[in-house]
């Protein structure tokens, strides 16, 4: 027996010496990982190599779990840590649950919340590196998660951990952060090291990926909302930014004015006491340059922090002063602009300049990172019954101006556009209803299949804010004296963008509704055999998208030069009038499944009056710097299967011996809004206020499409190429062509005119072919946009004005200032020289793939029918 016992103990402790490490496995530190401390000059980890230290620390620490949230764009895992105790990691579905309970009021009693705010966990999501190069906290989230895990952090990281629940994305663009990581790597100790990419660091958007949170095109942004508003809930969320490097060092909220509107105060108030926290521990630690309250203010711009403040989420925003990229700079104490060098109520603590580093950046954000993680645990049940308590005023109270409800018809111009933007807000969170009967609001009647958002609902602040048009408040330098500019757009309305029609209801009506699960898109019939010819109607958006598809497969087809009516139908000027073949057969169920858009069936159509559509080769103009409309440009082609091939400078210039011949290889060639002298000559004017912020690029990316392209591409119009300028493009052409056409803003002075990005009305003369299937009447993004005059053209050129500013009234939303400036000027112009055209659309027809409602400016200077 004894021999046996002996024996068992010596077992029991040879397997437990075996076992130990397997139980207390020592955490890998991200400086024994990678072999240098995050943040040190000219060193950066990638994200390859940050995925895999998050990795390790999964297996390494029962406190960090990783959860893959989605991909990006070029199909990356975007991965998101789970850092909390070992109890709370066994638990998370109940936390998640109880969060989940506390965000709708309409089923849980006050005394419940109460009881479940004790229970509960609050969740705090910090989101890094959205802005690939703003690269510090993706750095800065290894060494946090590592402290964290390890009891390193600057407080009882036990204790704390048992309450919050962190969750760490440690970059929002894994894309980006790769390609910036790559290109730093390799111009590293050349004249280059530290300088801009020719690229966009998001495949489409570029820095705009951060104001995508409302229509969610990307699948980063998408990834994220999930997390936000429907797997993970969190409470307070924290989107950590780099800004410029002479001011400030570090900017946290406190917001600056304007506030929008319908946010509870008790958010704003949170959001002051996180921010002022940080600032406090900062201070506390000997950390200089930290300002509040200044520069970003608490207007939503569609970026991911203040997207939080719409769902009733205490959204924070960190943005560091910037180096290089990963190489130190330099900052002389006189280069520090004034109101960055003296004290102030906000900015008591000035930073006196010298040498700023990376890992400056890194010692700044995760002190914090770890405030933030502090407040939340200190104020634990406060967050979480304010959470409840926020839900609950958006259900309950309706204030002064409140409306009742927004309905949105379910006769619409452009049906599947519409039901795109229904899929939009249910993906934001926003609850839509049905109506299963005719009827009436406000005095307006409705049929059934209308749908209705009603502003009680718990994402009230965000259904109103996208439903219902923006004001800016008219804020100035001084009473009378110029406008003080918004951080970005003025407006936003979802359904002016998109040209769906939607109606704010003031009054209470009833009526039979069902809420809507997920949007259900109907299935029209495919076209029978025997039908000789099919039609699609030019109002809706992705009858562009089948045509460019069919003409791809040679299929014959014309657009109508006026209305065409049948047999329950009534399509508009500009309709596509298709052959009905076997290949039309076989494509369109798949249309059908993807697009829902229907289709009519015609058999004589000897009667309509129509013009042949060709196929049509398109190239698309891209610079070396990074211009994000072009991206969005290519987005929207992407997304519609517009076939277009990108042009970049060389593809402009010919050889010694034979001129470039545009003509011979596109039909439409396509310049996204861009500074001209970009364009030209790839840099801008010395006298441009741009020009001190330019950087050179590697030779083979510097320069323009030069005079050279510009010549190219007047041979081009002529022999009856189609050329489109959007937006500042258009200057080119008042540069460089004849053409009977300027823009009469040009110059003009901000206290004479202003309107930074907002909606304007235009008219539309929808029965000449870039107008084809755009209401009379319509909401146009104006964003650094012209207004044209023209005037009767000499020799060989013509006009046509497509769309023009009205006399007044001509605000939809957002903020405008002097609009007789531009009212009755041309806000896009069909110009005819020789064989060809020049398109010039002035406004922002594809702003941010988000104003779906002028799509169709582009697509018609793309599909422009035979005419002569
Ligand atoms: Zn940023």
């Amino acid at each position: 027996m004894r021999g046996e016992k002996k024996l068992l103990r010596a077992s029991l402790s040879f397997l437990l010496l075996f076992l130990l490490p397997y139980f207390l496995v020592a955490q890998t530190s991200p400086e024994d990982f990678l072999g240098f401390k995050a943040g040190t000059d000219r060193k950066l980890a990638d994200y390859n190599q940050i995925k895999a230290y998050f990795e390790k620390l999964d297996q390494e620490s029962a406190k960090l779990k990783i959860f893959n949230i989605g991909h990006s764009t070029k199909k990356k895992t975007m991965i998101m840590a789970v850092i909390t105790s070992e109890q709370n990691m066994a638990k998370l579905d109940t936390y998640r649950e109880i969060v989940k309970k506390l965000r709708d009021p309409r089923t849980l009693a006050l005394e419940d919340a109460k009881k479940l705010a004790k229970q509960g966990k609050v969740i705090v999501l910090i989101t890094c590196n959205i802005h690939a190069t703003e690269i510090a906290s993706s750095q800065m989230a290894m060494e946090f998660a590592y402290k964290l895990v390890t009891g390193k952090a600057p407080f009882d990281a036990e204790k704390v951990l048992n309450d919050v629940i962190v969750l760490i994305v440690p970059t929002t663009n894994p894309d980006g952060q790769k390609m910036v990581t790559d290109w730093y790597r390799t111009y590293v100790g050349t004249k280059y090291e530290g300088g801009r990419m020719p690229w966009l660091y998001q495949h489409y958007s570029g820095h705009d990926n951060n104001r995508d949170w409302f229509m969610f095109n990307l699948p980063e942004s998408r990834a994220v909302t999930k997390v936000l508003y429907h797997d993970w809930l969190p409470q307070i969320h924290i989107d950590e930014h780099q800004m410029g490097s002479t001011g400030a060092r570090l900017f946290v909220p406190p917001f600056m004015d304007p506030p929008v509107p319908n946010i509870h105060p008790l958010l704003w108030r949170s959001v002051a006491l996180c921010g002022m926290n940080m600032a406090y521990d900062l201070e506390k630690q000997g950390f200089k340059g930290v300002v509040h309250g200044r520069s970003y203010t608490g207007w939503w711009i569609g970026a991911c922090d203040d997207t939080s403040w719409l769902h009733n989420v205490v959204g924070l925003l960190s943005e560091m002063a910037s180096v290089k990229v990963a190489t130190p700079i330099y900052i002389e104490p006189t280069e520090i602009p004034q109101s960055y060098y003296e004290k102030r109520m906000q900015f008591p603590n000035p930073w006196p300049g010298g040498w700023w580093r990376l890992r400056d950046l890194v010692d700044y954000e995760l002190v914090l990172s770890f405030s933030l993680v502090k407040t939340a645990y200190l104020h634990k049940e406060d967050f979480l019954f304010n959470f409840y308590q926020m839900y609950k005023n958006s259900i309950e109270k309706i204030e002064k101006g409140d409306p009742f409800a927004f309905v949105i018809p379910g006769k619409q111009g452009d049906y599947p556009t519409a039901l795109r933007m229904l899929k939009i807000l249910m993906f934001g969170g926003v609850e839509i209803h049905q109506a299963k009967e005719d009827f009436i609001a406000d005095g307006k009647a409705y049929p059934a299949g209308s749908f209705v958002v009603k502003a009680s609902q718990p994402y009230k602040p965000y259904a109103v804010a996208l439903l219902e048009k923006q004001k800016y408040p008219d804020i100035r330098q001084y009473p009378g004296g110029p406008p003080i500019p918004p951080y970005d757009n003025a407006g936003w309305t979802l359904p002016l963008q998109m040209g769906v029609s939607c109606d704010r209801i003031e009054h209470p009506f009833k009526v039979k509704l069902e809420k809507l699960e997920k949007v259900a898109y109907p299935s029209p019939e495919a076209p029978k055999e025997s039908s000789k010819y099919i039609l699609l109607d030019s109002r809706i958006n992705v009858s562009y998208g089948a045509a460019f598809f069919l003409l791809k497969e040679k299929a014959e087809i014309y657009r109508t030069r006026e209305k065409v009516k049948g047999e329950g139908f009534k399509v508009k000027a500009g309709s596509f009038l298709i052959k009905n073949t076997p290949q039309v057969q076989k494509a369109f169920p798949a249309f059908i499944e993807k697009w829902h858009l229907p289709v009519y069936e015609l058999d004589d159509i000897t009667d309509i009056s129509k013009s042949p559509l060709n196929n049509k080769r398109i190239g698309l103009y891209q610079s070396w710097r990074s211009n994000m409309d072009e991206g969005w440009t290519r987005y929207v082609f992407d997304d519609l299967g517009v076939p277009y091939i990108t042009l970049h400078n060389k593809d402009f210039k010919g050889t010694k011996k034979k001129k470039i011949n545009l003509k011979a290889k596109y039909d439409v060639i396509v310049f996204a809004d861009e500074d001209p002298d970009i364009i030209k000559l790839g840099k801008p004017s010395p006298t441009s206020r741009w020009a001190r912020y330019f950087t050179p690029l590697p030779p083979e990316y510097e320069g323009g499409i030069g005079k050279e392209g510009i010549e190219a591409l007047k041979v081009f119009v002529e022999q009856g190429g189609i050329l489109v300028t959007l937006n500042n493009a258009c200057r080119l052409i008042f540069k460089e062509f004849k053409v009977p056409a300027r823009n009469a803003i040009e110059g003009v002075e901000r206290s004479k005119f202003f309107c930074p990005t907002s909606i304007l009305r235009i008219n539309v003369d929808n029965k000449t072919p870039i107008g084809y299937g755009m209401p009379r009447e319509a909401g146009a993004v104006f964003a650094r946009s012209l207004a044209m005059d023209t005037w009767v053209p000499s020799g060989e050129w013509d006009r046509k004005v497509v769309a023009s500013f009205p006399e007044d009234d001509l605000l939809l939303s957002g903020w405008l200032l002097g609009e007789k400036t531009i009212a009755r000027k041309a806000a896009v112009v069909d110009t005819k020289y020789k064989k060809g055209r020049i398109i010039l659309i002035g406004i922002r027809c594809q702003h941010r793939a988000q104003s779906h409602g002028t799509y169709k400016f582009l697509l018609n200077a793309l599909l422009y029918p035979q005419i002569d």
